[in-house]
């Protein structure tokens, strides 16, 4: 008996060392043994395991919510024990624990394959429990070239247990031969023998096959190899291009018949073999292993062991496509494309990255950022990117590094990380682009910006300052009583100050048309008015015109003065005139009263030149005739004219001194009643027509230029009597009032309209009415009197009432002291 309930030593051997995993159980379940490839994969030695319950060395994860693993493996032994057949597992998660962490648990995926061994009883002598770990399948192409390294290794290592198990068989068929007439026994033992060989091949969780004959027949093939091919034990004692037709014509066959021939075994690596599969093309890959089979030194057949790395070699290419599809997008793309490792060393970098810094690809090894990056932008690009690494975060860096030109560029390059399939992080895959010129548009949109913010200050200065200007210029325009307007010379509608307003009497709000201001104008003025607008228009000239307007709401009528000039709009157009206007009703009248004066002096200096002329004709005519006559007469009559004209020229005289600030005070301290009383004795002496009464009063001492005085008080009393009837009272007194000589003239005259009293000081001023119209006069006797009184310090005013007559005052600072001048 090879195998009585358990396994011998041997076999048990053998098994451990056999290039698969698996597990070898008694038929309860305790571990005989495992293979060294599934010791490593479940990360347990052998002797911790051997000898247990197969759950207690293995029991389920109880980090995971709902672990199946030890409920599923023990549904699929049951049905091995109770059906003595082999049952395949689904893809099952099986944790196994972590030998360096207690209590941890490493994540795995198996395919587990549990196939009965029985005795020649037909009983279960142990069970074998092959996995597959399927965690692999998702590897990495590194990890993938490893295991390909690894099953290269398995393959050898089963060829070398199969060579041996050969060995044994050809030296036990041998032996047996030699012995045959020997021992029958010993035939028993062949038998069992190649019972135990055809066994193991059968039962082995590898696929395997041995092929006999010329035409390749099925001699043994076992369920995992039938699995692979798809077919059933029909095939066993068929030729191979009968059971597999599909196979006739692919490379693995013409391998397989060299090996026949040759006696040289093979190795073949990731064979793509296509096989039907229910009914379906199916294409594999399959690492296989052909050997010869001797007897007699010569060759008789062909074992085959083949192991399925479809998934492998599936993965494999998918990554292979997958990196070709990126490097070829990543070769034709003009972003800056790169991968990273885990360490941050530059791995990959394409063309577009190449084109930029003219770093070669194949140099990458020792390749240093620190020397190309901005001094200035390194630290920061170094710190985000250490710190990136280490939590395993995206990253986004702006820097300026140096081109192939030696010409710092700014580049965005941002990373993500980079996950293999267990989600291990592996480094970063970058992407960037250069954004020297829109940094350069930022920079420039920034220097914009702050000449922006600069000019807006000037402006909200400038305006300010408009602000303060426009206030100025209207505090100025108003103290001066200008009006501003603007006329839009295509619609007609005003603009206008409420100044202007105000002169014209328009209304104060509301929009105002150039008919209403014409409205005003007097009749005689409008042709002027609507030439000099209509030449402003026409041909720009500028507005300079003086008419006179009847106010709106007081019908007085007034003189008013419009200077302007015209802008263009921006077709070149007349389009708008800007005008101030003034109100020169006073300029005015005091035109045309100099006027009148000016005909008045004419006329009374004419009258005395007439009668000097006269006298002097006659006094020729009398010389010529030798006629006799009283000379003096005559020169006393020429005498007093001449002295009329000096006294009418004197005046004049006075008013341009005046004007031209040429009169001088002589001062002195005087008595003013003294000088009263004097004028009044010679007025008294001289005029008859009226009566004087004087109360001078006494030491009205004043400090003052006394001849001028004198002319003023000349003045009011010559006024009171041209303006007072024949033998009408006129009195003159004298005041101390309140540290002011106070001097009154009072007649009992025709009196002065009210309107005309504040006028009455003005320059050229005379009353104008039947009564006055016959006195002469010059309108400057007042005016003169009023400065020579202010120029003392004083004050002048007039008390009148029409019919009843008027009263004349003057006072001057009161002098008791002759510390006066001090
Ligand atoms: P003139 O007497 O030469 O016209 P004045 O300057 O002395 O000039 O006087 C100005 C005007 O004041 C006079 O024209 C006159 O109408 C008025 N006036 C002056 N004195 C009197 C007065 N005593 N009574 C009435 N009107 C007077």
């Amino acid at each position: 008996m090879l195998l009585q309930n358990s396994c011998s030593a041997d076999t048990l051997r053998a098994l451990e060392t056999a290039p698969a995993m698996f597990l070898v159980l008694s038929p309860e379940l305790y571990i005989l043994t495992a293979s060294d490839l599934f010791l490593q994969a479940t990360e347990s030695l052998r002797e911790d395991i051997k000898g247990k319950y197969i759950f207690d060395a293995f029991p389920d994860n109880p980090n995971l919510p709902d672990p199946d693993g030890v409920n599923n493996i023990m549904a699929s032994l049951q049905f091995v024990i109770k059906n003595k057949q082999a049952h395949i597992m689904p893809v099952q998660r099986y944790d196994v624990p972590d030998k360096s962490a207690p209590g941890k648990f490493i994540i795995r995926y198996w395919e587990p394959l549990h196939s009965p061994i029985l005795d020649q009883n037909g009983s279960i002598s142990y069970i074998i429990q092959s996995v597959r770990n399927v965690t692999s399948e998702f590897l990495s192409k590194e990890e993938a070239l490893k295991s390909q390294e690894e099953r290269r290794e398995s393959l050898k290592q089963v060829d070398a247990l199969h060579q041996d198990l050969f060995t044994a068989y050809d030296n036990l068929r041998n032996l047996n031969i030699s012995l045959e007439n020997e021992v029958l026994n010993r035939t028993r033992e062949l038998q069992q023998s190649e019972s135990k060989y055809r066994n193991l091949i059968e039962y082995s969780p590898i696929a395997m096959q041995v092929f006999r004959g010329e035409d390749m027949t099925f001699e043994i093939v076992n369920a995992s190899m039938l699995r692979f091919l798809g077919k059933t034990a029909d095939i066993i004692g068929k030729p191979l291009f009968v059971g597999v037709p599909e196979i006739v014509g692919q490379p693995i066959v013409e391998a397989l018949y060299k090996v026949y021939r040759t006696g040289e075994s093979l190795e073949i690596y990731a064979e793509k073999v296509i096989l039907e599969r229910n009914g379906l093309k199916e294409v594999g890959y399959y690492d296989v292993l052909y050997r010869a089979l001797h007897n007699d030194g010569k060759i008789t057949g062909v074992l085959g062991i083949a192991i399925e790395v479809t998934p492998q070699i599936l993965a494999q290419q998918s990554i292979k496509e997958s990196e070709a599809r990126f490097r070829t997008m990543a070769e034709g793309s003009e972003i800056l494309i790169s991968l990273m490792n885990e360490k941050g060393k530059l791995e990959y970098l394409n063309t577009a990255w190449v084109n930029l810094t003219g770093w070669q690809q194949e140099n990458l090894h020792d390749f240093n950022w620190e020397e190309y990056i901005h001094p200035s932008d390194l630290a920061l690009v170094e710190e985000n990117i250490k710190n990136s690494l280490k939590a395993h975060e995206p990253f986004s860096n702006e820097f300026r590094l140096l081109n192939k030109q030696g010409e710092y560029r700014w580049l965005k390059i941002k990373g993500m990380p980079r996950l293999n399939s267990d989600q291990l992080f592996v480094g970063y895959i970058c992407s960037g682009s250069d954004i020297t010129r829109e940094k350069q548009r930022l920079q420039e949109i920034e220097s914009v910006n702050k000449a922006l913010i600069r000019s807006n200050q000037q402006l909200r200065d400038t305006n300010i300052r408009l602000l303060e200007s426009e206030e100025n210029l209207l505090t100025a325009f108003n103290a001066g009583e200008l009006g501003s307007c603007s006329l839009n010379l295509r619609n007609n509608v005003a603009e206008m100050s409420e100044q202007y307003r105000h002169h014209f009497g328009l209304p104060l709000k509301g929009e105002i048309s150039w008919e209403m201001v014409l409205e005003a104008v007097e009749p005689e003025f409008l042709d002027e008015v609507k030439t000099v607008l209509e030449n402003a228009a026409k041909y720009g000239s500028p507005v300079d015109s003086t008419y006179a307007i009847r106010h709106l709401v007081t019908g007085v009528r007034k003189w008013m003065r419009v200077v302007g000039k015209v802008y263009q709009g921006a077709d070149g157009s007349n389009e708008r005139i800007y005008a101030i206007v003034m109100d020169v009703t006073a300029q005015k009248e005091d035109e045309q009263r100099k006027n009148d004066f000016i005909a008045m002096v004419s006329h009374e200096l004419k009258t005395p030149l007439t009668s000097v002329n006269g006298y002097v004709q006659l006094l020729q005519l009398k010389a010529r005739n030798r006629d006799a006559f009283d000379i003096n007469l005559f020169v006393d009559k020429i005498q007093t004219q001449l002295k009329k004209m000096t006294t009418m020229i004197n005046g004049f005289l006075n008013i341009s001194r005046l004007e031209s600030g040429k009169i001088q005070l002589n001062r002195s301290r005087f008595d003013l009643s003294v000088l009263v009383s004097n004028l009044e004795e010679e007025y008294a002496a001289f005029v008859s027509t009226h009566r004087f009464i004087c109360t001078p009063g006494s030491g009205m001492w004043v400090a003052a230029d006394e001849d001028k005085i004198a002319h003023v008080i000349n003045n009011l009393l010559s006024n009171a009597v041209k303006y007072s009837a024949f033998n009408s009272e006129i009195y003159i007194s004298c005041k101390l009032i309140d540290e002011q000589v106070v001097l009154c003239v009072k007649d009992t005259g025709n009196g002065i309209q009210p309107q005309d009293i504040p006028k009455l000081f003005e320059r050229y001023y005379r009353v104008q009415n039947e009564k006055t119209s016959t006195i002469a006069g010059f309108g400057i006797g007042l005016y003169l009197s009023a400065e020579i009184i202010e120029r003392h310090g004083g004050k002048i005013w007039v008390e009148s009432e029409v019919g009843i007559g008027s009263a004349f005052y003057f006072s001057i600072p009161y002098a008791p002291i002759a510390d006066w001048m001090d």
